[in-house]
C-alpha cells in the first residue's frame, strides 16, 4: 500500500516526499489505519529500525491540534538519545504542520530551560520518565489533557528500573487518552503494564 492510501494528510504526505520514504514499512502499514481511524489502545511488539516512530508520530501529528497550545501527546522513552531522536523525527515528518511546537524533556540538561520550552506551548512532549516525573512534580508540566500515549521501548524503561516513574507519570493524565505501547519483547512487567494501563488493546507483531 501507498501512504496515501494508509489515509495520511497533505502536511504528512509532503513531508514523506521530501524525506524520500517510498512505501510505508510492516509496522506503519499496520497501526497507522488503526490509529488513525479508531480512538483505542494499541500494543505493538516492533524492534528499533522497523519505523516505529513514524508508526505513531504520524497518527500523533494528524491527530493532534496545533492550534491549540495545550500539551496532548505524549511519549515516554527510556534514554535521552532516544527523546532527542524521536522529538527531531517528529519535527521533520511535522514540518509542514503550522504552529507544531514538539520538545524534549530529559535528565542532564537545565530543568529550566526545557520549562521555558513547554511553557511557549507544547503540543507534544517526549521525555525520558525520571525528568518527567520531576517536572511534574515542580508543577513545570501540566499533562491533565494528554489524549496520545506512546510508551516507547517499553521493556528497556523497565528493565531500567522506571516503573514506578510511568505509574506516576500516567496517574496525572486522563483515563480516556489512548495509549499506544511498542517493546521488542513482551516479557511479564510488560504485560503488567498493558494491563494496568490499557483498555483492550489492539495487538501487532512484526
Ligand atoms: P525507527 O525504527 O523508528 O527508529 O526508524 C528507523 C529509520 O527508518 C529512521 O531513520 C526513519 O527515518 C526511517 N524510516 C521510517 N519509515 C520509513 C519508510 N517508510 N521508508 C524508509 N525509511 C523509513
Amino acid at each position: 500500500s501507498t501512504f496515501q492510501e494508509l489515509g495520511l494528510n497533505e502536511d504528512l504526505l509532503n513531508a514523506i516526499t521530501d524525506l524520500g520514504f517510498t512505501k510505508p514499512s510492516e509496522v506503519q502499514e499496520k497501526a497507522i489505519p488503526i490509529l488513525l481511524e479508531e480512538e483505542r489502545d494499541l500494543v505493538a511488539l516492533a524492534q528499533t529500525g522497523t519505523g516505529k516512530t513514524a508508526a505513531f508520530g504520524f497518527p500523533m501529528l494528524q491527530k493532534i491540534d496545533v492550534d491549540s497550545r495545550t500539551t496532548q501527546g505524549l511519549i515516554l522513552s527510556p534514554t535521552r538519545e532516544l527523546c532527542l531522536q524521536i522529538a527531531n523525527e517528529l519535527k521533520q515528518y511535522g514540518k509542514y504542520c503550522k504552529g507544531l511546537n514538539v520538545v524534549a524533556i530529559y535528565g542532564g540538561a537545565s530543568i529550566t530551560e526545557q520549562a521555558r520550552q513547554v511553557k511557549r506551548g507544547a503540543q507534544i512532549i517526549v521525555a525520558t520518565p525520571g525528568r518527567m516525573k520531576d517536572m511534574i512534580s515542580r508543577k513545570l508540566v501540566d499533562i491533565s489533557k494528554i489524549q496520545y500515549s506512546v510508551l516507547d521501548e517499553a521493556d528497556e524503561m523497565l528493565n531500567m528500573g522506571f516503573y514506578e516513574d510511568i505509574t506516576d507519570i500516567l496517574s496525572h493524565t486522563p483515563d480516556d487518552k489512548s495509549t499506544w505501547l511498542f517493546s521488542a519483547t513482551m516479557p511479564k512487567e510488560v504485560a503488567t503494564i498493558a494491563k494496568k494501563f490499557m483498555y483492550d488493546p489492539t495487538e501487532i507483531t512484526v
